[in-house]
């Protein structure tokens, strides 16, 4: 069984044909990089290669992925995935899309990075299109998902200490929430798992209930800058807030002069049917959190916000090389395009309503294996019983051909790509359903 690199390339000792020559020939695309790979490295058997040289912080699946097209992807052994978490929720626009595709060629071929030290038209632009979508004022960019919550927890301390308020630093979170892996992102997160074994944590920061606000409102004081919330909590578990929770929060932030801080990094750019998780429940953070989604798999991360903390960061404060690069900036502007052209909000809701009809009725199926389903439009999650791993089901249904993730200690989660069709989601539930038949204890 061989997991070197793919067949087709140029061989060993021969120079690889330059662009120019493959097009001549009629190679053209992603067939053309192909020709272009020396096949030197095709004996390396690149699984014990990961395992031998990445660092081993993953729990990463003995396979190793190769190339991809829509909701599918291949392995170097040249077997089919239909690929149901889409990295996470990230490839929003499934893999390969030649709409995504073209613009980050051409974005490459124009300008792919330039500095903070000036401005570059795609950052520009993408600042002005997702203020003027998403309902804010300003937009910071930065590369992943924990960088922009970074910068969320850096802007509101300094947005308080800036007005006078020194004594105002404290952050209130919620159990089973995720943030990130910085030091600051995971001291909002309320796992405490993730903080273990890395030193006195950072201080301020107070973990209640996702859903109680009678548990929010008993810690709220003066000292509170933020509440900071998950719109549905991904990580813990797809878990959606109950009714009035997410309104409750932004009252109480209200009433006692904190900021409403919302991490739409999973929940974001159209995942749950709406641009924004926050819609759902007609709530709007004074600042909120994006990455993920965003840029459909090139790395980028950004926070929006009102103008009333416009001036809580000046120059010098924060910042980040990378960040409003021209490459992710354009990449994000063409997901957004997309979304929008091809009706992809209604698509996901429609999608979504498919999905979860069907993992409840194979949690009607399979009783002993799974106790339900639960999320919001593309973001869903099926309910394990006690006894069962999410591991498990994992490996079953990647034997059948199919990827998932999971989330919290018992839920599969699913978070296909945006453009998945109800035919892929039906295939996907076969075999979610003979995974569970064959687990079923
Ligand atoms: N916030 C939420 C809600 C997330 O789901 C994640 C990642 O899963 C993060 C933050 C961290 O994002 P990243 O891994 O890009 O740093």
């Amino acid at each position: 069984m061989s997991t070197s690199a793919g067949a087709g390339h140029t061989p060993a000792g021969e120079a690889a044909p330059s662009l120019p020559q493959l097009h001549e020939a009629g190679i053209t695309g992603a067939d053309a990089i192909l020709a272009m790979v020396s096949e030197d490295d095709a004996s390396l058997d690149l699984l014990e290669v990961g395992q031998a040289r990445l660092l081993g912080n993953y729990r990463q699946a003995p396979i190793v992925l190769e190339r991809g097209r829509g909701c599918e992807v291949w392995d170097t052994r040249g077997r089919r995935y239909l690929d149901l978490c889409a990295g996470v929720a990230v490839s929003s626009l499934g893999h390969a899309h030649p709409r995504l595709t073209a613009a980050i060629a051409a974005q490459a071929a124009t300008l792919v990075h330039a500095s903070n030290y000036f401005y570059n038209v795609e950052n520009v632009r993408l600042a002005g299109e997702l203020c003027a979508r998403l309902g804010y004022d300003r937009a910071f960019f930065c590369n992943s998902g924990a960088e922009a919550n970074e910068a969320l927890l850096k802007m509101t301390r300094r947005h308080f200490w800036a007005k006078g308020q020194k004594d105002r630093y404290r952050i209130v979170a919620f159990h089973h929430a995720f943030h990130g892996r910085t030091l600051g992102a995971v001291s909002m997160t309320g796992t405490p798992k993730y903080k273990e074994g890395f030193g006195p944590p950072l201080q301020g920061f107070t973990h209640v209930d996702y859903g109680d606000l009678e548990a929010v409102r008993a810690t709220m004081g003066p000292d509170v800058a933020a509440i900071i919330v998950e719109p549905v909590q991904g990580e813990g578990g797809v878990v959606p807030p109950p009714p009035g929770f997410l309104p409750g929060l932004r009252l109480l932030a209200d009433e006692h002069g904190a900021l409403l801080l919302v991490d739409e990094v999973q929940t974001g750019m159209g995942r749950t049917g709406r641009w924004l998780g926050q819609e759902h429940e007609g709530v709007k953070g004074d600042a909120i959190a994006l990455a993920k989604g965003l840029a459909g798999g090139v790395p980028i991360g950004a926070i929006l916000l009102g103008e009333h903390l416009a001036g809580a960061l000046p120059p010098g404060t924060h910042g980040s090389t990378f960040g409003g690069n021209a490459l992710a900036c354009a990449a994000a502007r063409t997901v957004m395009k997309v979304i929008e052209e091809d009706g992809l909000l209604a698509a996901v809701t429609a999608r979504g309503e498919h999905l979860g009809h069907g993992l409840a009725a194979l949690a009607e199926k399979h009783p002993r294996v799974c106790t339900g389903e639960r999320g919001r439009g593309l973001l869903r999650g099926l309910v394990l019983a006690p006894g069962y791993e999410p591991r498990e089901l994992l490996n079953a249904v990647r034997e059948r051909g199919v990827l998932l993730t999971a989330a919290g200690t018992n839920v599969l989660r699913f978070t296909p790509p945006l453009v998945v069709t109800d035919a892929e989601i039906d295939e996907g539930l076969a075999r979610v359903d003979e995974a569970l038949a064959g687990v079923a204890r």
